[in-house]
């Protein structure tokens, strides 16, 4: 039999007068919600990536509907941000017109697709009735201090004026819109106070179902919160460096080992961020400055991959380690990344292979501080064992040492 529109058509009218898509909310015991991703409305018509994503959940669920299921497939179109506002700019029509009159035409084509979708429940996320809900739970989150503002780095188009996600940014650091160089610019930003919740998600992540490198992934992502922040008192020409309020500046780090904490050989800092302007000293300012220029046409992904080669610069200020009260230097590198954390780390190269890879081609001392009970100790040794060249926690335990010197810290 060939394929024929008309034969699409009698069904479908068939299905739309049987009411087949219809939700019944009564029969809640064989319920099942089948949902996919909502379109797109930044084209005027859909693409046949679109039925690539919606054949096999629509199929399924109309395998389920013949099994006796009560089906809700909603649809509904994601219908903000940057793919309305380019459709916007390249067309020249306002983007409420467009995008109104691409969702009317997307209806009709997902509707003669024969898909079983359930068109009561349509969302269309740039109408008032649904962005409503949007700023409603915003609200709700500022009034409970999760949503704040701060400055931070962002990628910004100097040609399109406008922020744009990691994502955005093409691996040569160019716009994925005009091709131009993406610089990285502090603006003030909306933040969302998610590592409040850091160690529920960890927790609930143990009992999904998910395959385990999704798992690693989201594990990374969200982030250890189990350790400690350390302050170091910031210093130049042997002085106190005073923050913006006249206060000392502590430089906070946070480290998930305290047992390392006398194999401190230097701090690094984000070459991206205020406090970097603010520790470097005059005789260091014009390599400072080159060093950032550099930095800025780096993307975080190249910043943070472990096998680009390291490169940093002395910003000519010190830091006192807390417990031996030792002088070490503030370095800037660009594999810190300003924003996340405090934007302050730890240089601990006895113990750390990122670190000690850094003072070897930097020529900073190498420190051993812990040792491994088992056989002979070899450098970088990244394990817990037994605490040497560390004063009067020598001897102790990784675990003991811990203990201790949070309790000597607080
Ligand atoms: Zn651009």
């Amino acid at each position: 039999m060939q394929y024929s529109v008309e034969t699409d058509k009698k069904w479908q009218k068939r299905w739309d007068d049987m009411q087949l898509a219809k939700f019944h909310p009564e029969n809640i015991k064989n319920k099942l919600y089948v949902l996919e991703m909502f379109s797109y409305p930044s084209g005027a018509n859909l693409h046949v990536g679109h039925w690539y994503n919606y054949g096999l959940s629509d199929s399924w669920a109309r395998m389920k509907k013949m099994q006796g299921y009560e089906i809700f497939q909603p649809m509904g179109f994601d219908a903000f941000g940057l793919p309305a506002e380019n459709y916007a700019i390249k067309t020249g029509v306002h983007p409420q017109i467009s995008t109104e009159a691409n969702i009317t035409k997307m209806q009709e084509q997902l509707k003669s697709m024969g898909g079983l979708f359930n068109w009561e429940h349509e969302i269309v996320t740039c109408r008032p009735e649904y962005y409503r809900w949007n700023q409603y739970m915003f609200l709700q989150l500022y009034k409970n201090g999760l949503a704040y503002r701060k400055n931070a780095p962002v990628n910004w188009c100097p040609h399109c004026n406008t922020v744009l996600a990691n994502e955005q940014v093409l691996s040569d650091h160019t716009c994925e819109r005009c091709g131009t160089v993406v610089v990285k610019k502090n603006l003030t930003q909306w933040f969302f106070n998610i590592t409040k919740y850091a160690d529920q998600l960890l927790d609930g992540l143990k009992d999904l179902d998910w395959p385990d490198t999704t798992k690693k992934i989201q594990e990374n992502w969200i982030g250890r919160s189990e350790g400690a922040e350390v302050k170091f008192k910031a210093i130049q020409n042997d002085q106190n460096i005073k923050d913006d309020a006249g206060n000392d500046l502590d430089l906070t780090c946070f480290t998930t080992r305290l047992d390392t904490l006398c194999g401190v050989v230097a701090l690094v800092i984000a070459p991206d961020s205020e406090l970097c302007d603010l520790l470097t000293t005059k005789e260091n300012e014009e390599a400072v400055k080159a060093y950032q220029q550099e930095t800025l046409s780096l993307s975080d992904i190249d910043r943070s991959s472990t096998t680009r080669e390291k490169t940093g610069i002395f910003t000519g200020s010190y830091a006192i380690n807390p417990v031996t009260n030792e002088k070490i230097p503030v370095w800037t590198a660009n594999y810190v990344i300003s924003g996340y954390g405090t934007g302050c780390v730890m240089v601990v190269p006895g113990h750390d292979d990122r670190d000690y890879e850094f003072c070897e081609t930097f020529d900073l001392p190498i420190v051993q501080v812990i040792s491994n009970p088992n056989e002979e100790t070899v450098l970088p040794y990244s394990d817990y064992g037994v605490l040497v060249n560390s004063g009067k926690y020598s001897g102790m335990t990784s675990e003991e040492a811990q203990t201790e010197m949070l309790n000597d810290l607080a």
